[in-house]
Order: structure tokens, then C-alpha cells, then sequence
């Protein structure tokens, strides 16, 4: 929660706020996210506008995740900008019925739904150790990103050797 009311509700003026806050549980995506209680840093610029308050920040954390292919340990970080407006409680708008107006209660700013949508918009939808990574070996689990030449003799089981013909000669049905 953030207090406004040294902006003293006059259009126009501003304070620039940095602080370090400590994440909220579940702050990402599953395979990646902040841990909860880690530091966030946020630089935050508040503006008074006449229904409310414009809050304009940076927020910038660790990340801790596995890669999509092979589960290694991620360790990123994130910087995330966003940008809300907190309409003061008694301020009627035309759009009252919309939910999606965040309103300040007693002067104060709940910053954290706005940090998550923006912490999540950063993140890539299967985080990767590395750009390209090659995943796990399909038949002994080992990570290829480490072993690039790994390969096995020719393990295939002897009562697959008759599908494996099958599969080369398809045009026989
Ligand atoms: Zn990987
Ligand atoms: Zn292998």
C-alpha cells in the first residue's frame, strides 16, 4: 500500500517514491516467477490528476524458474513497467459500473494487481536455459545442452524391430 495524500489532491503535483517492497506470493507464472519475499525495487512516479492519482513505475525483481525443455535451474531477472490510474473513491465517473476502475481506499494505493499484470506480460511463455536449448534425450533423460554428441548404441528393443519395418514401408496396405 502506497499513501498519496502528500500529493495533497492538487492536479499537478508529484512525488517520485523508490522503494523496495518484498514479493507477493505467486508473482509470475508457474515455471517462472518471483520468489515470494524476495525484493521488488520499484521506482514509482505519482502524479495528482483531478479524479485521482496517476501512478507511473518500474518494478524491477529476480526471477527463479526451470527451463520448458530440460528443468535446468533459470535464474533471470525482470523489469516491468506500468502505469494505472487510481480514481478516488467518491470520484463519480461515467463508467461507475466498470469494474476495472481502481480506486484508492482512504488515499492509500494497492499497487499489487498492477504489478503482477505487468511482472506476468514479461515473461516468456516457456522460459528456456538458453535460446535454443535442445531438451533431454528421449531415451536416457541426460540433458543435451551438456552432451551435444551424446547418442546410444542402437537400442532398439527386439520386439520393436517388426514396427520399425512397418513404419519404413507404408505404402504395403
Ligand atoms: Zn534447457
Ligand atoms: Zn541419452
Amino acid at each position: 500500500m502506497l499513501d498519496t495524500r502528500e500529493l495533497g489532491r492538487r492536479p499537478g503535483s508529484q512525488r517520485e517514491v523508490s522503494l523496495t517492497v518484498p514479493a507477493p506470493a505467486d508473482l509470475g507464472i508457474d515455471v517462472l516467477r518471483v520468489a515470494e519475499g524476495s525484493p521488488v525495487e520499484l521506482d514509482l512516479r505519482l502524479e495528482a490528476v483531478m479524479e485521482g492519482v496517476l501512478v507511473t513505475g518500474t518494478a524491477r525483481a529476480a526471477l527463479e524458474g526451470e527451463c520448458a525443455r530440460c528443468l535446468e535451474p533459470i535464474h533471470d531477472d525482470v523489469e516491468a513497467r506500468f502505469q494505472e490510474l487510481y480514481v478516488y473513491t467518491e470520484h463519480q465517473t461515467s463508467h461507475d459500473e466498470d469494474d476495472d476502475v481502481s480506486r484508492l481506499q482512504d488515499d492509500l494505493v494497492d499497487l499489487e494487481p498492477q504489478l503482477r499484470d505487468a511482472v506476468v506480460l514479461e515473461l516468456p511463455f516457456q522460459p528456456m536455459c538458453e535460446p535454443d536449448c535442445p531438451g533431454l534425450c528421449p531415451e536416457c533423460g541426460a540433458r543435451l545442452a551438456e552432451d551435444p554428441d551424446h547418442s546410444h548404441e542402437a537400442p532398439i528393443d527386439p520386439r520393436w524391430a517388426g514396427l520399425a519395418d512397418l513404419q519404413q514401408d507404408p505404402d504395403q496396405h
